[in-house]
């Protein structure tokens, strides 16, 4: 819901500020319209219903994976496409995956949606409405800007909606902001006050190869960006999650391992290996057993990694693969 549009229009109709947290208290609850409000008026529902849209995107799919992880996508009011995902786990864990932008404006080489095109920012509003819709179908815990975009250059949104997310059960200490490493971004997440954690997309030991992957690597060197990680520990204290995608041949041998191990200092950086999932680049993701000997040689080296779980990937709902197909 467009939440500036919502208190205009309260006002406009001479409403008193309060209802406009009657609303979004409804909304965080999970209820799907305005008819659910039943401390409102029902001609102010009405006049609601007619002039404040409930949710700023329209659901256009829903697909849900044989392990439970479901996938929505959306358009915006202008026609721009939006993916987000949930994904269940057995300890109770509901972890929601938002987009920042539509498309992105970085062309990860890896990566489905560095291939489509860019269309815009999203607005907190429209990054909060993902979050909304799947609260409509179930309790949400935790939440990861992992989805489409690099949601550190859309920071005032991304902030924005974090400022709300703890409204519909995700504190901020349960969501993670994950970047490419574009620095400025990286060094005003340090200095605001809430407490999101931060993760970082390394995916290669050095600057040769992480440029040829990655071209944002040009502007904003692994020195830079390391640097400005380790301020944000220095500041926040809480430790940095390492996004490394396992490319078969590419960036997954032992010497490529030590060499990321001796980039890293154990205390500020914990490594997550992601099994690299198809998204129609010319790339082989790695073996099980190269990406077990890679996660072996980081902790023989005193750096603690885990391998992600491959989630929706039959639904084009995994790490990358989110490229709205609809619109591409
Ligand atoms: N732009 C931000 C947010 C996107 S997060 C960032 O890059 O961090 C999506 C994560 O999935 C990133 O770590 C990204 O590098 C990774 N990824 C991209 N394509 C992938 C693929 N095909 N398989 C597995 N992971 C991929």
């Amino acid at each position: 819901m467009d939440l500036s549009l919502l208190a205009d229009t309260l006002a406009a109709h001479g409403q008193p500020a309060y209802r406009a947290h009657q609303v979004w208290a409804w909304a965080t609850r999970g209820v799907d319209g305005y008819e659910a409000m039943t401390d409102l008026p029902a001609d102010l529902r009405s006049v609601l219903a007619a002039e404040v849209p409930f949710s700023t995107l329209t659901l256009e799919n829903e697909a849900t994976s044989n392990d439970g992880t479901i996938k929505a996508l959306f358009l915006t009011h202008d026609g721009r496409p939006v993916e987000a995902v949930l994904m269940s786990y057995k300890d109770g864990r509901r972890s929601l995956c938002v987009s920042s932008q539509s498309g992105c404006p970085l062309t990860c080489t890896f990566c489905a949606t560095g291939s489509m095109t860019f269309a815009r920012n999203l607005t907190a509003s429209e990054i909060l409405d993902q979050a909304l819709h799947f609260r409509r179908l179930s309790e949400l815990n935790h939440c990861v800007f992992m989805g489409m975009g690099e949601p550190m250059m859309n920071l005032d949104a991304v902030l924005a909606a974090c400022e709300r997310l703890p409204d519909i059960g995700i504190t901020n200490r349960r969501t993670t902001i994950s970047t490419v490493g574009w620095v400025p971004g990286i060094e005003r997440l340090t200095q605001v006050k809430m407490p999101m954690r931060l993760a970082f997309s390394l995916h290669a030991p050095d600057d040769d190869l992480r440029s040829q992957i990655m071209a944002v690597n040009d502007r904003y060197p692994l020195y830079e960006v390391l640097q400005a990680c380790r301020n944000f520990y220095a500041r926040k204290r809480r430790m940095i999650f390492i996004e490394y995608v396992m490319l078969a041949d590419v960036n997954d041998s032992p010497e490529q391992a030590v060499a990321l191990a001796r980039l890293l200092d154990p205390a500020v950086f914990k490594v997550n290996l992601i099994p690299y999932n198809p998204s129609g680049s010319p790339y082989q993701g790695s073996s099980r057993e190269t990406i077990d000997t890679f996660a072996q040689t980081l902790a023989d080296n005193g750096i603690r990694a885990t391998v992600r779980l491959t989630r929706g990937q039959d639904i084009a709902a995994a790490c990358g693969q989110l490229a709205a197909n609809a619109a591409s």
